[in-house]
């Protein structure tokens, strides 16, 4: 399977951190429900394809989000590759974590919110409210050694409020990291980021306090921008990247059907700037070919599409 012509670019990182959300992100998204056996096949295809960190499923109320009420069945499927620190699961509050502990879990993804709209939408509570509830579950997950993530959604515009000052994104920010949390994500969950704004946040972040070192960004392509803005956050310092194999899962708050930034399209510009990842490409568009003919539709990868004919 051919690969792009390697032309070394200036002022990116020389290594980046890919965080796979495919399996979690991309399916609780997914209309269909796809069986546990499929999602521990993708989960262990995904890591001999030689990404590094991969989010293994959710341990949500299965009534939210029933696409991954199987998470614990999942990760018994898995065994000890699919519960190490490089496996997180995502977790709302104090009986998720129980779940994730209980199947031997080794690191967690809680998920705040930038905006007070989406936070009463997604997590029932204000912005205060939700750090309360997740201050308990932090501090639990700490003491047992496990690795914690922070998600803040709506970062870059919401659909209720429009635009998000960086003021407010900070503020999350900080209320989140404040309670011991070893990374945080930004979330563009509308996907509706350009350039300037990224750097702007990412300023505003180090500013307070948060430093590159501690961030992760998660781009959303209903724009078109997901790749783009990726790449200027590469540029102005971060090394940590969200995406989801075949750009799997839309996002139900967006008006277009368009995802996660693809993780084979991150591949193809990474891989072509000379930037390593420890990916091997091919094995990753098998995987998500396969995984399309199991969804039985197309994958929304350009890149897959590109090498497959599809
Ligand atoms: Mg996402």
């Amino acid at each position: 399977m051919r690969g792009p012509q390697v032309h070394p670019a200036a002022g990116l990182p020389p290594r980046v951190t890919i965080y796979e959300v495919g399996a979690r992100d991309g399916l609780q998204n997914e209309k269909s429900v796809v069986p546990a056996q499929v999602k521990a096949q993708l989960i262990r295809r995904l890591a001999a394809a030689g990404l590094p960190a991969i989010e293994t499923t959710s341990f949500v109320n299965p009534a939210w989000v029933p696409q991954l009420a199987d998470a614990a069945e999942v990760l018994e499927l898995l065994g000890p590759e699919g519960v190490g620190r490089d496996r997180p699961v995502l977790v709302p509050n104090i009986r998720g974590l129980d779940r994730a502990l209980a199947a031997g879990c080794q690191a967690i993804a809680i998920f705040g919110s930038a905006t007070e709209t989406f936070a009463q939408r997604n997590l029932g509570r204000s912005i205060a409210e939700s750090v309360e509830m997740f201050a308990p579950v932090v501090a639990r997950a700490r003491d047992a050694g496990l690795w914690v993530r922070a998600y803040v959604s709506m970062c870059f515009g919401d659909p209720w409020e429009g635009d998000v000052p960086v003021s407010q994104v900070v503020d999350a920010s900080r209320r989140l990291m404040d309670l011991g949390c070893d990374q945080l994500s930004l979330g563009d969950t509308i996907g509706v980021a350009t350039t300037g704004q990224v750097h702007a946040l990412l300023d505003g972040l180090d500013t307070a306090g948060i430093g590159r070192e501690l961030i992760a960004v998660h781009f959303h392509d209903t724009y078109g921008q997901a790749l783009a803005n990726t790449m200027a956050a590469l540029r102005d310092g971060i090394t940590v990247v969200d995406s989801s194999a075949g750009g799997l899962g839309g996002c139900p708050y967006a008006a277009s059907a368009t995802g996660n930034l693809a993780t084979e399209d991150l591949v193809w510009a990474l891989h072509g700037a000379g930037v390593e990842t420890g990916v091997d490409l091919s094995a990753l568009v098998e995987t998500s070919a396969w995984l399309a003919a199991q969804l039985g539709r197309p994958s929304a990868s350009r890149v897959v599409t590109a090498l497959t004919g599809a």
